[in-house]
């Protein structure tokens, strides 16, 4: 087990980091915002409409080669390429397909690779399934090897997103925690990961709905700057609405705090994990530097929009969560907190070297009744892609195949 010194290194560094994302001039284009492309290409004697032709050349258009884009003259684009400017949007590497239609992308940035994961109908969260109307056909009833080839097949969509590569955190139940924290994501990587999956997939967006989810690698408030600063980018210039992007944190309070002060803001989900502080710490070590109490207190600050909920995302490990008097303290603890608020539940997905054990369907089915009973709006987050090590908490850039289809929970 990590101790709290060791940990609260880690974090620092991270957070050090995030303040400091890039070392080099940067010369890609590709996460800068249309005003900062307005004044680059001013610099070049071009009126301002030129700028917005190019933001909309790369976040609306999604091009990523310089002769693509034709609304500029040639004659700017090669002073621009010749002067070292990139267009410099990250692109899939390499691809892997589950047999629940779950892709699971490694992503090239221009230092190393990130993963990301498209989940055709959704991702069976409780955002997910909140999402407008009450549509909750994600919660069972798809088809396991729909083709969703960009014809239509689907009718929505889910992307999870990566904001570091690796992570500090060390929940002792997560594969990418074995990785460690290798770097923060730069605000156009984070962005990035979506335009080459919405691209990958010739997804019209308003034709289809996409749900964001900043679920994949690494702890966004973390990289709290560059997280938010891809949130506007995809709100301003790729168009992806707030309402639909939901970010998940393991509970970083200061980060909590600036994010209840942000005009516009995605969704938010906590991963809780355990009904209280003394389980919650052998399990993530954060607990010990901001505790449950000071968590829901920081939650509470947030002013939330009508309607809106906040998810508390709980990780059912088999006999360590999963009990039944854990469920009555999580449903106390839930009721105490007075938060509008819904419990997503997640049985632990398997990671090698990690020694807990997955909880049976039935014992994820009793622990949900306990929570309905006490009057909370409970769901149970379908598995999407564990053969493929896409899963919740599974993302380690794995990249042996074939894949593994005792992982794969019948559903
Ligand atoms: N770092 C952020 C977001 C990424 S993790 C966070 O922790 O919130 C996304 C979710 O996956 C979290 O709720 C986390 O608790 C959960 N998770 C991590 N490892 C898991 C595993 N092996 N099985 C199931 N869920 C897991
Ligand atoms: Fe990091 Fe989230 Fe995994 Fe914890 S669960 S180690 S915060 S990615």
């Amino acid at each position: 087990m990590e101790q709290p010194s060791q940990y609260g290194n880690a974090v620092e560094t991270a957070s050090e980091m995030a303040g400091n994302p890039s070392r080099e001039p940067d010369l890609g284009l590709f996460g800068k915002s249309s005003s900062e492309l307005v004044s680059i290409l001013g610099e070049y004697g071009e009126k301002p409409y030129r700028g917005r032709q190019l933001a909309e050349a790369l976040y609306r258009q999604r091009l990523n080669h310089w002769d693509a884009i034709t609304t500029l003259p040639a004659t700017l684009r090669q002073r621009l390429a010749a002067d070292g400017w990139t267009l410099g949007r990250p692109e899939i590497a390499e691809s892997f397909r589950s047999i629940d239609g779950t892709e699971r992308y490694l992503i090239q940035t221009a230092e190393d690779t990130v993963e990301t994961v498209w989940m055709p109908e959704g991702d069976g969260t409780a955002e997910d399934a909140s999402d407008t109307n009450a549509d909750t056909s994600a919660e069972g009833g798809e088809k396991a090897d729909e083709d969703d080839s960009d014809t239509g097949g689907w009718k929505r969509a889910t992307i999870c997103v990566s904001s570091q590569v690796g992570c500090a955190v060390n929940c002792q139940f997560c594969l990418t925690a074995k990785l460690g924290l290798q770097r923060n994501l730069t605000a156009g990587e984070i962005a990035g990961q979506v335009v080459a999956v919405l691209n990958r997939h010739k997804v019209v967006l308003n034709k289809k709905r996409v749900n964001l989810v900043f679920m994949g690698m690494g702890e966004p408030f973390l990289n709290y700057d560059n997280f938010m600063a891809a949130v506007r980018l995809l709100r301003d210039e790729v168009g992806i609405a707030t309402q639909r992007m939901t970010v998940s944190t393991s509970g970083i309070v200061p980060a909590v705090r600036r994010f209840a002060q942000e005009p516009d803001r995605p969704r938010l989900a906590i991963s809780l994990n355990a009904p209280n502080d003394s389980i919650r710490e052998t399990l993530m070590p954060i607990n010990r530097k901001w505790p449950i109490a000071e968590l829901v207190d920081a939650v509470r600050a947030i002013p939330f929009r009508q309607r809106e909920k906040i998810t508390f995302e709980y990780v059912l490990l088999d006999g360590v969560t999963n009990r039944r008097e854990d469920a009555r303290e999580l449903a106390a603890l839930v009721r105490r907190s007075q938060l509008p608020c819904m419990v997503n539940l997640i049985a632990w997905n398997p990671g090698p070297g990690i020694a807990y054990s997955s909880p049976t369907q039935d014992s994820v089915l009793a622990f949900q009744q306990e929570l309905v009973v006490a009057g909370i709006q409970t769901y149970i987050r379908r598995p999407r892609g564990r053969d493929i090590y896409a899963a919740c908490g599974q993302l380690k850039r794995t990249t042996d195949q074939p894949p593994i289809p005792a992982l794969v929970m019948p559903q």
